[in-house]
């Protein structure tokens, strides 16, 4: 397949593996920022590639997984009432919440509807204009553009029975949350190439000049990860500390403006709570006044408190403090069957990937 065949190609990869060994001459931590290059990661062995001087730590970059607990317990007290269709992504239908997951309530009959894009949540509320149909959007600033035009769709339709549940978090906050902690690890960044497509990387030049940081946009197939490790190494190895950009095929500097229009109309930037890392400022979108008669958290309001699994050291795991194998329910009180928290679940989240592909790698006895 053109232009995802040429960045599997082991020639290649071995290639630019040489050339990072021969250019490594002390210990580097460097995060990938995303959840889904974290699966390329395990899956393509990446982390055997390289210099064993190189710890790839895995970042907060998985939506499902930060999504906090009242959001999920809200998204279940909304499904549980009468006449209500909830609409989500298949991801989050088996993540815990204090009652349980929402494939379990759609076991017991309530009308939780696994969705592929926003425009059928649309859909659905004209097909049934006697129950309320709520979106449940989570995502990074990837999703939320298809998420806001659903919205302005709604409006422009007058569609009253539809609502959103919004849970979108921002990627600079978080990056500069962790650069920020005096007990930052990182020495370097691989910023999320997909995020990056509809931002651009501008936002990315304070934090690489302040906290004296490489940050390099990668994208997610082997090829792309190993040239974005690359150029993290060259760049700290010459003391450098500036944005760089490995994923040109996808990324613009400026990103995508018609999208970040949508989202500049129908969302308002706000804090937002990351689950088990706590509250970030200004890293999350909420309904902008103008779109707020479509907020779902207005239209139906929590009953109880929700309840953390206290075993879950999901918050170490995405802050880059833990790997998922140092969990001690991982692989047993803990499965992709059976899962405690939300990194277990997603498909982007950094103890699934590690389920699912630790056959392949050696570093998994190792200490951090
Ligand atoms: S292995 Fe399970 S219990 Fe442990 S941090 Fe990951 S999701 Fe939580």
């Amino acid at each position: 397949m053109k232009h995802l065949r040429e960045y599997r190609d082991g020639d290649i990869a071995d290639s630019i593996a040489r050339s990072i060994h021969e250019s490594t001459t002390r210990s580097w931590s460097i995060m990938e920022v995303c959840g889904g290059q974290t699966h390329s990661i395990m899956r393509y062995g990446i982390d055997q590639l390289i210099p064993k001087s190189i710890q790839l730590i895995h970042g907060p970059g998985c939506p499902v997984c930060v999504t906090p607990i009242e959001t999920i317990d809200r998204a279940h007290a909304i499904a549980e009432q009468p006449k209500v269709i909830l609409c989500t992504y298949g991801d989050m239908l088996r993540v815990p919440g204090s009652r349980g997951s929402l494939s379990g309530l759609k076991t017991r009959g309530c009308d939780v509807r696994t969705i592929y894009s926003p425009l059928q949540a649309c859909q659905i509320a004209r097909d049934n204009p006697n129950r309320s149909v709520v979106l449940f959007a989570i995502g990074f600033e990837t999703t939320a553009p298809a998420n806001a035009m659903a919205i302005k769709i709604a409006k422009t339709e007058k569609l009253k029975n539809f609502s959103v549940l919004v849970s979108h978090v921002l990627v600079p906050p978080a990056i500069e949350m962790i650069a920020s902690d005096p007990a930052c690890r990182v020495d370097a960044f691989l910023a999320a190439g997909h995020v990056c497509a509809v931002t651009g990387y501008e936002a990315y030049h304070r934090l690489a000049e302040m906290y004296r940081i490489p940050i390099v946009v990668t994208g997610f197939e082997p090829v792309d990860l190993l040239e974005g490790i690359r150029l993290a190494v060259l760049q700290l190895e010459r003391g450098q500390a500036f944005v760089e950009n490995a994923y040109q095929r996808t990324v613009a500097a400026e990103g995508n403006p018609t999208a970040q229009g949508v989202l500049k109309e129908v969302f308002q930037i706000t804090d937002r709570e990351w689950r088990g890392i706590g509250t970030i400022p200004s890293s999350g979108y909420a309904l902008s006044e103008a779109f707020r008669d479509f907020d779902a958290e207005v239209r139906f309001p929590l009953a109880w408190k929700p309840v953390e699994c206290t075993n879950c050291r999901a918050g170490d795991v995405l802050r880059g403090l833990l790997k998922p194998y140092q969990c001690a329910e991982f692989g047993k009180g803990c499965t992709p069957d059976s899962p405690l928290g939300a990194p277990m679940v997603s498909h982007e989240g950094a103890c699934a990937a590690y389920y699912q592909f630790s056959q392949l790698s050696p570093k998994m006895n190792a200490s951090p």
